[in-house]
């Protein structure tokens, strides 16, 4: 007889691993499998580094579940015994009627979250490193900092073998049906059964739902890392909050202090469409010309040689919200995924919603925004 669990989870990237990990820790018997070995460069949570922040220019729906993911990352790190999560502050940059500075001035004080606002002087001052237009403004919210994707998965999936789940890497699973009493999944190496799956595969999701023709657009998107030309000291964290910049009218880039790597910078969006099994993961000398002339306007302090350059992937809804729902064919399995490029800071809480909508068939935080939606 195959093996049978009270829940599956295929993926065990960013969602995944919460997802297993708080399963696990609740008492359910729990199999998280993955076609790699996670934490692994080939799917949308690698680059060593990840913004997290709570005045979400985004939507202010998600700051709940944002402040409830900065309790879990600390508990996580504190039960894991590592650093996951450095505070920086952070800096969101733009016109005053940009959506980076609007939205998150709006999730701010629909929240009464603690920020102050800059202008363009305030800004060079208080961050020299930094030099926005004139006629920029602003955020700047003490609670941003980074997160350290590989160590935060790594955490969750071994606690979550600590509490019992049982893990499996490198087996990739081909398709899964319904059965008379649960579902059933079918990889390279045999079958198991389970009552729930969940599927966080990322930007692999659609192969999985194949039935469903959702509408996600996988880009391309690189990371960079320069070294800097001014004094190193200028973009240490204490100097140089985590910035993320509107610079145009669907144009953004971000950055972060140099934890020894050198400048990571990126641009936000703006990345060719492509498919997980095929895209591209060499750098070009024009991407890093184009990311150099972003650098050399705003942070041109980090106009050095390039240390390293990365290949990722977004995986994006057509309104760039999450997609977490159960599926609509089937409500024994819950679709956690895509997160459309900023889904890694509250994978903490959205590991602990899908161990609750398995386990209680609730969660207390609104997820109308993420519901399974059309597009027409
Ligand atoms: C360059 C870049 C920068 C980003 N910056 C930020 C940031 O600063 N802050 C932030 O909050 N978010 C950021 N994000 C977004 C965030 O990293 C992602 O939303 C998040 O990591 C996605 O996690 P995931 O679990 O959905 O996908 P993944 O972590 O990619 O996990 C999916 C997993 O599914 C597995 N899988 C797929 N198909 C199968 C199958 N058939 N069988 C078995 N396993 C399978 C894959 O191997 C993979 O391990 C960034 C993303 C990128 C690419």
């Amino acid at each position: 007889m195959p093996e049978r669990f009270d829940a599956i989870v295929v993926g065990l990237g960013a969602m995944g691993s919460a997802a297993v990990y708080h399963l696990a820790k609740c008492g359910r018997k729990v199999l998280g499998i993955d076609r790699f070995a996670p934490p692994h460069p080939f799917g949308s949570s690698h680059g060593q580094t990840r913004i997290i922040r709570e005045a979400y220019f985004e939507h202010p729906t998600y700051v709940p579940i944002v402040q409830r993911a900065y309790v879990l990352w600390d508990e996580l790190a504190r039960e894991a015994g590592a650093e996951l999560l450095l505070k920086t502050g952070g800096l969101m940059i733009g016109r005053p009627d940009s959506v980076v500075f609007s939205g998150a001035k709006r999730s701010a004080d629909t929240h009464r979250l603690p920020h102050e606002i800059l202008n363009a002087d305030d800004v060079r001052r208080r961050f020299p490193a930094l030099r926005p237009d004139d006629d920029m403004s602003a955020i700047l919210e003490p609670r941003a900092g980074i997160l350290f994707p590989e160590r935060c998965m790594a955490a969750h999936l071994s606690l979550a073998v600590r509490y019992g789940a049982n893990v499996r890497t490198e087996e990739p699973v081909h398709r899964w049906e319904e059965t008379a009493s649960g579902v059933k999944i079918v990889t390279t190496r045999g079958e198991y059964h389970a009552d729930h799956l969940i599927l966080s595969a990322g930007s692999w999701i659609t192969q999985l739902v194949p039935e469903l023709k959702l509408p996600f657009n996988v880009e391309r998107q690189v990371l960079f890392w320069f070294e800097s030309t001014t004094s190193p000291a200028l973009f240490y964290p204490e100097r140089c909050p985590i910035h993320l910049w509107q610079f145009g009218d669907r144009r953004f880039f971000y950055g972060f202090p140099d934890l020894g790597e050198g400048v990571k910078v990126a641009c936000h969006h703006d990345g060719e469409s492509t498919s997980p099994d095929q895209i591209c993961r060499d750098v070009t000398s024009a991407e890093i010309e184009a990311m150099r002339s972003v650098v050399k306007r705003y942070v041109p302090g980090a106009n050095g040689p390039l240390r390293s350059a990365t290949v990722c992937m977004y995986t994006n809804t057509p309104d760039e919200h999450f997609w977490i729902d159960w599926h609509p064919g089937c409500l024994r399995v819950l679709i956690a995924s895509p997160c459309s490029g900023h889904g890694f800071k509250f994978s903490s809480a959205i590991g602990e919603i899908l161990c609750q909508l398995v386990a209680e068939g609730r969660t207390q935080f609104d997820l109308s925004l993420f519901r399974a939606r059309s597009f027409a």
